[in-house]
């Protein structure tokens, strides 16, 4: 049997090349005669190979000379807590938008540190949208919020903030935008230097579990009086180049072996790859009779397609079905249910291709 089509949310599918790649670093890194696995972080190589991922990332997306790139440890979860520990003030106040599980978990750190206002929310209707009633009104405009968050794509729940959206939210604020990009880093194009500081995990869209993307502008930061903790204050990384402790030096580097997999194809054909297995995979669900998508018009996730049929028995017999036909980790998220088809940048459109074939021949046989 072939390998598996993977719809895993993360750790996520990685591309083959970039596997291969990984496999002979583990034999031979750099042409060292080293494995990546037992090399120094402060050998010649691994120092080269960091400094060219953080430059890739600038490249990438097109960062001005006030950002940093860090890779850090923790998760994206650790960001949830770095971000309010370099940002926010024990009497200032931080506004958050709750748009899914991810968000929840980044307030309720934050509120630790200072104030923190929920300026919207999508909680009533378990998440499936993202909130807009904010548009045209001043809440963020004559507030002094130390920063607004946001998450741009909601993982779990399969909504995603569309780039016209958050043109609206920058429109309407002055101040600086922190986002969790945990799950849509590098899958479409966008002005990022309009962000006071970006997050990603790496695991999703970006590389192996293990490290973590931080982009933040120089400007905001050495502001506060408390203290921050050596390892999460964000100056100290920057000094140390990501370096303050010995980094995931594997994670980093399958990580730069990614980001020159999206450096041969452009972050544009990247988005229009992506936005062609997002359309074919919600066209397939919308004119189905038995399948039904959870959420609807621009808010719906490139990343997370989120779907299921009308009852659980129905969707427990697709996933069997999927799995015999060798496609892997469709299950939707617990509270959402149905499926969930995660289909990051390294997924290629014979994957969807191969996911919608096997949603129309279920279908077909059940009538
Ligand atoms: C997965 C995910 C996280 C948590 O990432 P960890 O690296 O496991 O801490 C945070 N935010 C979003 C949007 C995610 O998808």
């Amino acid at each position: 049997m072939s390998k598996p089509y993977n719809f895993y949310s993360g750790p996520a599918i990685l591309p083959e090349e970039v596997l291969e790649k990984s496999i002979d670093a583990i034999r031979d890194f750099a042409g060292t005669k080293l494995s990546i696995l037992e090399i120094s972080h402060r050998s010649k190589a691994f120092v080269a190979a960091m400094e060219e991922a953080r430059n890739l990332v600038k490249k990438l997306l097109q960062l001005d000379e006030n950002k940093e790139v860090l890779f850090q440890h923790g998760g994206a979860s650790q960001q949830f807590l770095a971000v309010p520990y370099n940002l926010l003030s024990r009497d200032k106040t931080a506004a958050y938008f709750d748009t899914g599980q991810w968000s929840t978990k980044a307030i309720a750190e934050a509120q630790n540190f200072g104030n923190v206002e929920v300026i919207a929310s999508s909680k009533d209707k378990n998440y499936d949208y993202i909130p807009k009633e904010w548009i045209g009104e001043e809440t963020l405009q004559h507030k002094q919020f130390s920063y607004v968050h946001i998450t741009t794509n909601n993982t779990i729940f399969g909504t995603q903030w569309s780039n016209s959206l958050i043109d609206k939210l920058f429109a309407q604020t002055q101040t600086p935008i922190v986002a969790d990009m945990s799950s849509d880093i590098f899958s479409r194009q966008m002005d990022f230097n309009r962000f006071g500081l970006i997050y990603a995990g790496a695991q999703k869209n970006m590389g192996p579990a293990g490290t973590t993307l931080v982009i933040v502008d120089r400007n905001l930061l050495g502001k506060k009086q408390e203290f921050i903790p050596t390892l999460l204050d964000y100056n100290n990384q920057i000094k140390a180049e990501s370096m303050l402790n010995t980094p995931s030096v594997f994670a980093v580097y399958v990580s730069l072996l990614t980001l020159q997999w999206i450096e041969k194809q452009g972050l544009k054909q990247v988005e229009t790859t992506n936005s062609a297995k997002a359309k074919l995979l919600y066209d397939t669900i919308d004119s189905s009779k038995i399948f039904e998508a959870v959420t609807f018009g621009e808010d719906r996730s490139k990343m997370n397609v989120c779907f299921k049929t009308a009852d659980a028995e129905t969707d427990k017999k697709f996933l069997a079905f999927a799995e015999e036909n060798n496609l892997l980790g469709l299950a939707g998220y617990r509270t959402v249910g149905g499926f969930r088809a995660s289909i990051y940048n390294a997924m290629p459109l014979a994957g969807v291709q191969k996911l919608v074939d096997c949603m129309q021949k279920f279908e077909a046989d059940l009538a």
